[in-house]
């Protein structure tokens, strides 16, 4: 292999290691290089002309991202002593540069992650760009795990445990500013003189003498009184509880164990931190989380086609319906500075269209409110219009108006022989098939979906369907301006519902049946939410709308009258235009904020009176036959999507519920969970619930998987 660490003298007594993997985007902490890293150590150590030495990264835009995280997963089931041992051995590594003969800086001009975070811990002196790019952070709780390399120990050294909690137990990463301010790096400087920082640095080093003084310091215990330690410990619980709801144990596992170690010299704290490592690591949230991180992975590489074809650029995009999914993504866009044309049918929709977008994209999260600066720099971007010319100028023309396939179909109709050869036509329609929407176009090969999920603010997922006559280049293209604002698309097949709809609607028109089965509204919202969703399905019908929900159900009772079929409950909410939260009024009732994204709902008698001639008779289904009830039928769903190959790759389905619904990241997935349970057990969970109809009844799939023992992940 070549190598990945070169050695270089900026100065003749001060050397240079620059990490740079050859053929990775990223410089990470394999075996390998740690091995590279210790040679290069023996050698430098052995000199006596040696001032300083310098670690920095050949990569733009990245020092370290961190250990090997595909090494480690080989040996998820290894003993804990393995693991305790792995702690060890890097940290003995990494903890050499706190004891070099010269001084140790680390140059951090790019992301530093986890173990290249820690390697510049053990540095004497760190010093940050003032890049945005370069941000550090210890996100190991994120893979319910904290640092294992001393960086417990080390950080609350240099920065005191308060900042160090925080930046632990958060995951969370800071820019160069920051870290100067929280004593984290020496100073926050601009790329092109980071170099002669360094060497400034290990000059003024050499004269005072400060950092023999900080390696004495930082071997000991910390410095904190027995008050604030308390303090200290009593408020950060009680925030990480609040934040984890004890579904991740990580953050507090840190905590404690940063709490215990902080009356212990280094080298008790670095063994404690390895033994407490080797109770998360190999853990089932351990498990689930490193899931999601390699589901987030491939999907980042993933063009969303399988040859070599090279995406369109958008640089401009028209978006015919300023509702509420129209507006969304016309502010994701405007934030991004693509400039946006924008239509409605309705002229005071497309005037409070504007004025949404505006405020959207301007919203500024620090003072909870538009940002004016922000709203002058976006206005410009926004072009309404009532012209089909004005509209077809886009490189990409997307459709979010009502879903009704023939209002849709006629739109195209008008926009279609006004478009460039170029342009890519597409839709955010929830569930109509793309087959169906492109029937009478000329050129169906660039038309495809391109599916939002609402609040489109806060969802990352878009689905982009390729159509059966849709060419590989639309969807590269699709998938390619998805991916730069920022979203994570997944390409998928055509069918009704597409991928993410179609489970969705298996599980929420069984929140229906429930109710029915006279089960409670918040039994059945804390099924939902005991096993880890965000919100229960009934708050979640009134957050689409019902109208919405009723038109995308009803393409699947089309679909699958089998196991789907439209809720008595939803006509009767229609026809009181019960239609959510949009309104007020739904599910629940919203008094306050009526119309609002996050308006509390509160329970409505009327709604209870609208229910009760509905409810069968029988005995209401328990906790556990609600908690099956709503997520077998979602799994079945999975096991039909992936017969009929709407997607490329289980993986796909867990990302796209996890990004798409907020299906919970510690169970690592819907398939993923299921893999944990195996098959077999899923068979028997299934088996009670056989009788209530085609929804229950085990796929080929699962029941070839029950029989040879196959998983979804191999
Ligand atoms: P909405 O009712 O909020 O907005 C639709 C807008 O389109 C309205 O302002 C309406 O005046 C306008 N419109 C209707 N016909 C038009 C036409 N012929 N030309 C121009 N404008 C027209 O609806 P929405 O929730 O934003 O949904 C829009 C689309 O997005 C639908 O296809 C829907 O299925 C899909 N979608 C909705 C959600 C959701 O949760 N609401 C999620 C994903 C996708």
């Amino acid at each position: 292999m070549d190598s990945a660490i070169s050695l270089t003298f900026p100065e003749p007594d001060v050397a240079a290691l620059t990490f740079d993997l050859p053929g990775k985007g990223a410089n990470i902490l394999s075996q390998a290089v740690l091995a590279e890293l210790s040679a290069h150590l023996d050698a430098l150590v052995k000199r006596t002309d040696l001032a300083g030495l310098v670690i920095r990264s050949g990569k733009p835009g990245i020092f370290i991202a961190g250990a090997d995280i595909r090494e480690f997963v080989a040996h998820q089931d290894a003993k804990r002593e393995w693991t305790v041992e792995m702690c060890h051995r890097g940290r003995k590594l990494l903890q050499r540069l706190s004891h070099c003969p010269f001084v140790t800086v680390a140059l951090i001009d790019g992301v530093s992650l986890g173990g290249g975070t820690e390697l510049a811990l053990w540095c004497d002196r760190r010093i940050m760009s003032t890049s945005p790019k370069a941000q550090i952070g210890l996100p190991e709780v994120k893979l319910g795990l904290y640092p294992g390399w001393g960086g417990t120990a080390r950080l609350p050294r240099i920065v005191g445990l308060s900042n160090a909690v925080e930046m632990i137990c958060g995951g969370e990463t800071i820019d160069g500013k920051a870290a100067a301010a929280m004593g984290l790096v020496q100073a926050a400087v601009p790329s092109e003189r980071l170099e002669q920082a360094a060497i400034d640095l290990i000059r003024a080093e050499h004269k005072t003498r400060d950092y023999v003084k900080d390696r004495q310091r930082w071997s000991g215990a910390i410095d904190i009184s027995d008050t604030e330690l308390y303090f200290l410990g009593a408020t950060a619980s009680a925030y990480v509880q609040q934040q984890t709801k004890g579904r991740y144990p990580a953050p507090l596992a840190a905590l404690e164990m940063m709490l215990e170690a902080a009356r212990m010299d280094i080298e008790a704290a670095c063994q404690k931190e390895a033994e407490g490592m080797a109770e998360l690591f190999g853990s089932p949230v351990n498990r689930a989380l490193i899931n999601v991180f390699f589901l987030t992975d491939r999907n980042k590489k993933d063009p969303g086609v399988a040859g070599d074809v090279k995406p369109a650029p958008v640089r401009s995009l028209s978006v015919c319906g300023a509702g509420l999914m129209g507006t969304g993504i016309a502010a994701i866009a405007v934030k991004r500075e693509i400039p946006v044309i924008l239509t409605d049918v309705n002229p005071a929709a497309l005037d409070k269209g504007v004025a949404a977008i505006i405020e959207e994209a301007s919203y500024n999260k620090a003072v909870k409110g538009p940002d004016a600066q922000r709203a002058l720099k976006y206005a410009p971007l926004v072009h309404p219009t009532a012209s089909d010319a004005d509209l077809a100028k886009a490189d990409l023309v997307l459709e979010a108006i009502v879903e009704n396939p023939d209002v849709k179909k006629k739109l195209f109709a008008r926009l279609e022989p006004l478009l460039s050869a170029d342009a890519i036509l597409a839709s955010n329609t929830s569930t109509i098939p793309i087959a169906r929407l492109a029937a009478d176009l000329k050129r169906p090969d660039r038309f495809c979906g391109i599916h939002f999920f609402n609040p489109v603010r806060k969802m990352p997922l878009v689905e982009v369907i390729r159509g059966p006559k849709t060419s590989d280049q639309t969807v590269a293209t699709a998938v390619a301006f998805v991916k730069a604002i920022g979203k994570t698309p997944i390409a998928v097949n055509d069918g009704p519902g597409f991928m993410v709809n179609r489970m969705l609607v298996a599980y929420m028109n069984e929140a229906l049946e429930l109710l029915l089965d006279g089960a409670a509204m918040k039994d059945i919202e804390k099924a939902a939410t005991s096993f880890g969703m965000p919100v229960g399905p009934l708050t979640l019908y009134d957050m689409v709308g019902i109208d919405t929900a009723f038109y995308c159900g009803g393409v699947m009772y089309e679909a699958f009258p089998d196991r789907c079929s439209p809720s008595p409950l939803l006509v009767q909410m229609l026809k009181k235009q019960r239609l959510g939260q949009k309104v007020g009024l739904g599910f629940y009732k919203y008094a306050l904020q009526a119309g609002k994204e996050g308006a509390k709902g509160e329970p409505d008698p009327d709604f209870d009176a609208l229910v009760k001639p509905h409810i069968r008779s029988g005995k209401p289904p328990t906790k556990e036959e609600m908690t099956s009830r709503l997520f077998l039928p979602m799994l079945l769903e999975a096991t039909r999507i992936l017969e009929d190959k709407i997607v490329r790759d289980v993986r796909d389905v867990d990302l796209g519920l996890i990004f798409g619904l907020g299906f919970p990241p510690f169970k690592g997935g819907l398939c993923f969970w299921a893999d944990t349970l195996g098959a077999a057990k899923v068979l028997e969970m299934l088996k009670p619930f056989e009788k209530l109809g085609a929804r229950f009844q085990p796929t080929p799939m699962l029941l070839g998987m029950a029989r040879t023992g196959k998983k979804f992940y191999a």
